[in-house]
Parts: C-alpha cells; sequence; structure tokens
C-alpha cells in the first residue's frame, strides 16, 4: 500500500505492507520507532517494532536512508502526532545505506548543499513537495488546454530557425570539431552537417506553433527550450519547459484574458490538490523569512498570496503608462534605482517591475504596447508606428512570467520589419507563407514553466524546481 494511503485509513488492526526509505530510526532498548516515507505524501507513517520481535543485526541495518519492506498491523496510534502506525510484523531491509557516508542526515540541510545532491535531493520534505507540486501543474496545464479544446502541438527541439533572433542559442552538430570541412570562402561548410545546414536547440516553438493555430485553430506547445545566455540568476536555466498557446482569431485582449484564466486555474488546481504539500511549504517560506531583515520580508505569506492572485484581477497597463508611474515614483525621484527612468524607450529592468508589482500594485500587472526597439520582429504593430502589441505578466517575486503578442499578420507590414531588424527572410519562408495564404488576426505567448512553480512554491532560486538544473558551467546528473 502507498504511505499515502495508509495515512487516509483508519487502523483497525488489518494486515498491510509498506515500503520506503527510512528518514529517521529512534527509539530504546525496547522498542524502535521509525519515520517511513515512500514519497506518496509529504507525510510518513511511523512504524513501530518491538525489539524482541526483531533480531538486533536487523535493527542496526535500518537507519537514516536505507530501504525497507514492512509487513505489519495498521493501528490507532498511541502518540500525538500521528492518527495510525504500522505495528511490524517483519521487515525486510532491501537497500542497506552507510548512516556515516549518507548525506541527508536527518537536520536542516541548505538548498546550496542539496543541490550538489540533486542524486538524493528528492528524498528531502522540500524537494519531494516541490517536485509533487511540479508534477501537478504539469498536468494541470495540460488538462487547462484540453477543457478548452485546444490541441498539443509537439514543436522540433533541433531546428534551424532562431525565433527571436537573439542569438543566445545552443549548436547542434555532428562534424568533427577537429577537423571542420571548410568551403572555397575558408568557412565552414555546414552543407557537409548533418542536416545538410546550421541547427540550433530551440530558443521557442511559437514560430511552428503559429502554423498549427493557423489551421488548427487553437494549440499549445509544452516544451524543452534553450538559451545559451550567460546570465547566472535566479531566475534563468540554460534549459527550461515553457508553454506556448497560439490561437486564431484572438487578439491582445483576448490573449492577455486567457493567460489570466490560465494562471488561476494552475493555481487553483495546485490548492484543490495538494494540500498538503502547500502547507508544508508556506510553513517552511515563513520559517526562511524570519531570518530576514523586516524590510526583505514579504507581506503576504504563501497560502495567502496563493490566494490573493486566484481573487483579484491583474492589473493592466500600457507601457507609456508603467514609464510615466515608475518616472514619477520616489524611488526614481530619489535615485534608488540602479537604471533611473528617463522616458519612452527605456527597458524596464526587475527593479522596475518589482516596484510596479509590489510597491505601487501589489498585485499582477500586465503591461502592453512595448517600444517596437525592445520587442521582437513578429510582434503585431500599432498604429503609432512606434509600439507593438506585446504584453508581458509580472508576478509578485518573480518578475516576469509571461511574454506574448498579437502577432503581425499583415505580410507587407512584416517583412518591413524583418527587413529592420535584419531577419534573414529566406531562412523564415513558411513563416511568411502564412501570411500569404489565409493569414488572420491571431495572438499567443510564453510561460517558462520554472517561474510558475517557483511562485507556487515560494522557492527563491530557478535551479531547485527543476529535477536537474542546467545553467552556465554546470550541466552535472
Ligand atoms: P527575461 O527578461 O526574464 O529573460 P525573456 O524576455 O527572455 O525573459 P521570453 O523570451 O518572452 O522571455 O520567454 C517567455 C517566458 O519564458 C518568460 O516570460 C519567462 O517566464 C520564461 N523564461 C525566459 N527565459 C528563461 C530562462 N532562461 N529560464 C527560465 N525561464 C525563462
Ligand atoms: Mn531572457
Amino acid at each position: 500500500m502507498k504511505i499515502k494511503e495508509i495515512l487516509e485509513s483508519e487502523g483497525k488492526g488489518q494486515k498491510i505492507n509498506a515500503k520506503g526509505w527510512v528518514r529517521t530510526r529512534r527509539g530504546s532498548k525496547h522498542v524502535s520507532f521509525i519515520a517511513l516515507n515512500d514519497g506518496s505524501s509529504i507525510n510518513s507513517i511511523q512504524v513501530v517494532a518491538e525489539a524482541s520481535d526483531f533480531d538486533e543485526e536487523l535493527v542496526k541495518k535500518i537507519t537514516t536512508g536505507s530501504c525497507i519492506s514492512v509487513n505489519g498491523k495498521l493501528v490507532a496510534s498511541k502518540g500525538s502526532g500521528q492518527a495510525v502506525e504500522i505495528l511490524a510484523s517483519s521487515i525486510e531491509v532491501l537497500g542497506t545505506s552507510d548512516s556515516e557516508e549518507y548525506p541527508l542526515q536527518p537536520k536542516k540541510h541548505s538548498l546550496e548543499f542539496l543541490r550538489e545532491k540533486a542524486h538524493l535531493r528528492f528524498r528531502t520534505n522540500t524537494f519531494s513537495a516541490v517536485f509533487r507540486l511540479r508534477h501537478a501543474l504539469n498536468f494541470a496545464v495540460h488538462k487547462f488546454f484540453n477543457d478548452k479544446g485546444f490541441y498539443n502541438l509537439h514543436t522540433p527541439i533541433i531546428t534551424g530557425a532562431d525565433a527571436e533572433g537573439a542569438g543566445e542559442i545552443f549548436q547542434v552538430t555532428n562534424l568533427d570539431l577537429e577537423n571542420l570541412p571548410k568551403n572555397e570562402e575558408g568557412k565552414i561548410d555546414f552543407s557537409a552537417d548533418f542536416f545538410g545546414s546550421k541547427t540550433n536547440l530551440t530558443v521557442s516553438g511559437q514560430l511552428e506553433a503559429e502554423l498549427g493555430a493557423l489551421a488548427l485553430g487553437q494549440v499549445y506547445t509544452f516544451g524543452p527550450t534553450f538559451r545559451a545566455e550567460n546570465s547566472n540568476t535566479s531566475r534563468h536555466l540554460s534549459e527550461f519547459w515553457m508553454i506556448e498557446p497560439e490561437v486564431a482569431f484572438a487578439d491582445l485582449n483576448e490573449n492577455m484574458d486567457l493567460a489570466e484564466e490560465f494562471l488561476k486555474y494552475c493555481i487553483q488546481y495546485c490548492i484543490e490538490n495538494n494540500a498538503d504539500d502547500l502547507q508544508f511549504l508556506d510553513a517552511r517560506m515563513e520559517e526562511e523569512e524570519s531570518k530576514l531583515r523586516k524590510e526583505d520580508r514579504s507581506e503576504m505569506g504563501l497560502l495567502e498570496r496563493l490566494q490573493f492572485v486566484i481573487e483579484n484581477n491583474f492589473e493592466r497597463l500600457t507601457y507609456r503608462e508603467a514609464i510615466d508611474v515608475l518616472r514619477n515614483s520616489k524611488p526614481n525621484k530619489k535615485n534608488k534605482f540602479q537604471y533611473p527612468i528617463n522616458g519612452f524607450g527605456d527597458d524596464l529592468q526587475s527593479e522596475h517591475e518589482r516596484y510596479l508589482v509590489e510597491k505601487k500594485y501589489k498585485k499582477p500587472v500586465i503591461i502592453t504596447d512595448y517600444p517596437k526597439g525592445i520587442k521582437a520582429f513578429y510582434m503585431r504593430m500599432n498604429e503609432d508606428n512606434e509600439t507593438v502589441r506585446a504584453m508581458d505578466i509580472l508576478f509578485p517575486t518573480i518578475g516576469e512570467i509571461i511574454g506574448g503578442s498579437q502577432r503581425e499578420e499583415r505580410l507587407e507590414k512584416l517583412k518591413a520589419r524583418m527587413e529592420e531588424m535584419d531577419i534573414c527572410q529566406k531562412e523564415l519562408w513558411w513563416y511568411l507563407e502564412t501570411r500569404k495564404f489565409g493569414t488572420c488576426t491571431h495572438s499567443g505567448f510564453g510561460l517558462g514553466f520554472e517561474r510558475l512553480i517557483m511562485f507556487v512554491t515560494g522557492m527563491k532560486n530557478i535551479r531547485d524546481v527543476i529535477p536537474f538544473p542546467r545553467t552556465p558551467q554546470n550541466a552535472e546528473f
């Protein structure tokens, strides 16, 4: 039986078997209390083993980290702290664990230390809760879109297109790097490469998702994306998962409505289905924050914050309005921003995003209509010829969680933008053809899956919400 099920059962003396990993064993000469966890729940089951029933040598092998199978009776617990416990009749040690060497001692370890033990960190309460929530969110994403009639589209991981034109890409090749084929001009001859052209790992599935949307109506991708940006921040990974819906006939307002409904749905799903894990993480965050200076603490606890986001409309304002608010803000006037806001054209840094979300509006903020110069080529140009139909959703503590836009569906305007931004039209001939053959209004956005998990779990470093993080200088495990 899974421990989750056992904990929900009544202890009537029924015979059961449980398997799992030992968190702790304590007790006396006469009796041992074993906390056993199998990952099905944040809670462990207490196993009671009377010394008289067990060989001393066997009991010695039941150490923190060992794996055991227990047969026994499920009974109402005499102790406080748990409703039921297993009165063991036989125990088999499936895998011993040298207690001196086992890295996860029954005490608090730092997240940095546990990152180095990523192969074992699933066995801690914090990480088991985080990864159960990651699963729940993953499931919620598919359920949300399926219920709305979207089709999940698998876009390629290896591609010739660099969607953003940002150039932060990982190249894919099977050429011998020690002995590269050269053409007459002395440049690398990519026609000799595996795919006959230069290829890279995808930075976004959007361009391909648009092709799907312009036939299937509503699609979404959910796959890994790769960015070789050398930014060692707590919010960036080199390999992360992105959800990208794309909707035909939707304009920017409908796009924002979809994004807001989607985020709220995912959070609500976790509250309904993972209450134990969230309660644990709520208490964990409270404890962590109590160590911070008062002014650095969050105003709300984790659960309170999640509820707050579900219950409130996101604040929507244009980039111009945001710049006005920021220019006239106290920190800007007092020169407290590292990047002062002067006016139109300034890119919003995370300090500005945090000011708007955490100080000014105190809720998620959607900023629209950014200057064309700081956004991608495919966003729809506004009448003013200066701004595009972009939207970014900013979340408390996370900053940007979603980036999206209404797409430029007018062939001539799209071509003109590509020219201006030096994007190769020949390479994207297939993208341009959708504007030639039956083009229409359409919109979409990209949600960084790990940023959503950070928000829901209260984890402050993105490395702690993906099983095996890939970051500059690190691809272990
Ligand atoms: P940022 O300004 O935070 O670097 P971005 O503008 O590069 O984000 P987009 O290209 O719009 O982001 O990607 C869509 C979403 O993917 C972002 O809103 C964010 O949630 C997520 N994202 C972007 N880069 C990363 C990364 N390196 N690691 C994890 N998530 C990311
Ligand atoms: Mn980025």
